[in-house]
């Protein structure tokens, strides 16, 4: 079996491999790793079949909506995850084939109620379930102690010890454990009692984990991420580099716009010479008064070159077919030292309706 452990940040994904019959299953894949494993997968002459998660992960984007879309496989989770975009929902038992590999889903609910380990016939993909010399916590959404207790105690922990344990997370670089290793020294399993071991988990006092509620608002919801849609938004966008903005300032070239989408306080303590300022919120409100000519050339700006992007995404979907954005925002502006000049905005041609 071809076996790849890709660790990133914590999180540990895996690609699993039939080299007779050339298919692959992914597990716990993360966003942040996509491409690397569709050039594992090309490296290795393997076809995905399936992509899985063990449950709803709350600390980290889930690639598994991606890898299907592109890949054209179908998403695998837990019958009791939310997730919208989940093809194959599996039961306690079901089996998947990939290949000559056989792999079972054990439902372990307790980390969250969709936790699911991945049992073969030498390891077990434990998700977050059971970690090397922990567990997974109880305090997040779904997160029950009770079912912990009884998911590790009652199912996993009875799978044969000498096979391998790959969690869904480790933070101190290790690969892999066994299950009679973490029932020796795991210390959080040697609180046999479920009284013991439910108070335990309910006194961990942890943080929650950062980008939880984006994390949950992707990986439960379906939504995307602020990174994802600014992408989608930048690859219908062309660029205006600040050398060619200044150049064509010190040329008074006059077909173009520069459109500011900050603040309007912001706006008047600096801006682009001869700015116009409309500020993101209002963009679709008033566009048809402040840029009455829908085949200008437009660069919008704004203080972090990210807003500047979907407004100039937005202005292209109204039309404007030449908007673009400036190639960073006006914080590089300022400390490149490129021209700014201050005070209030220059009124816009025509009154706005009292409603705006
Ligand atoms: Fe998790």
């Amino acid at each position: 079996m071809i076996f790849h452990q890709i660790p990133t940040g914590g999180c540990q994904s895996y690609l699993l491999g039939c080299p007779g019959k050339c298919a692959a299953v992914l597990i716990d894949p993360a966003l942040s790793q996509l491409d690397r494993y569709v050039g594992l997968l090309a490296r290795e002459g393997l076809r995905l079949r399936y992509v899985i998660d063990t449950h709803t992960h709350a600390d980290h984007f889930s690639a598994a909506r991606q890898i299907k879309e592109s890949l054209g496989v179908p998403a695998v989770m837990h019958r009791d995850s939310m997730a919208p975009y989940a093809d194959m929902r599996l039961d306690d038992g079901d089996m998947l084939i990939v290949g000559d590999i056989r792999i079972r889903a054990l439902h372990t609910p307790g980390h969250t109620s969709d936790s699911m380990c991945l049992v073969l016939d030498d390891r077990v993909f434990t998700g977050d379930t059971l970690l090397i010399g922990g567990t997974g916590r109880t305090d997040l959404p779904t997160g029950d102690p009770d079912a912990l207790y009884d998911s590790l105690f009652d199912k996993l922990l009875k799978l044969d010890p000498e096979i391998q344990v790959f969690p869904a997370h480790d933070y101190k670089g290790r690969q892999g454990s066994t299950i009679g290793r973490e029932l020796a020294d795991n210390p959080r399993l040697q609180k046999r009692d479920r009284a013991e071991f439910v108070d335990m988990m309910n006194c961990l006092n942890l943080s929650a984990p950062d980008h939880m509620t984006a994390a949950l608002r992707a990986n439960m919801c379906g939504g995307k991420t602020v990174e994802q849609l600014l992408g989608d938004a930048a690859a219908n966008v062309p660029f205006m580099g600040m050398d060619e903005l200044r150049e064509r300032l010190d040329r008074r070239d006059n077909d173009f716009v520069v459109l500011d989408v900050r603040e309007r306080a912001a706006f008047d303590t600096d801006h682009i010479p001869g700015a116009r300022n409309v500020p993101r919120g209002q963009l679709e409100l008033v566009v048809d008064k402040v840029l009455p000519d829908p085949t200008l050339r437009i660069v919008t700006v704004c203080e972090y070159g990210r807003i500047s992007i979907l407004a100039a995404a937005t202005l292209r979907e109204l039309g404007f077919g030449r908007a673009a954005a400036l190639d960073g925002g006006m914080k590089v502006w300022r400390e490149g030292d490129y021209p700014v000049e201050t005070g209030v905005a220059q009124p816009w041609r025509g009154d706005l309706s009292p409603e705006i």
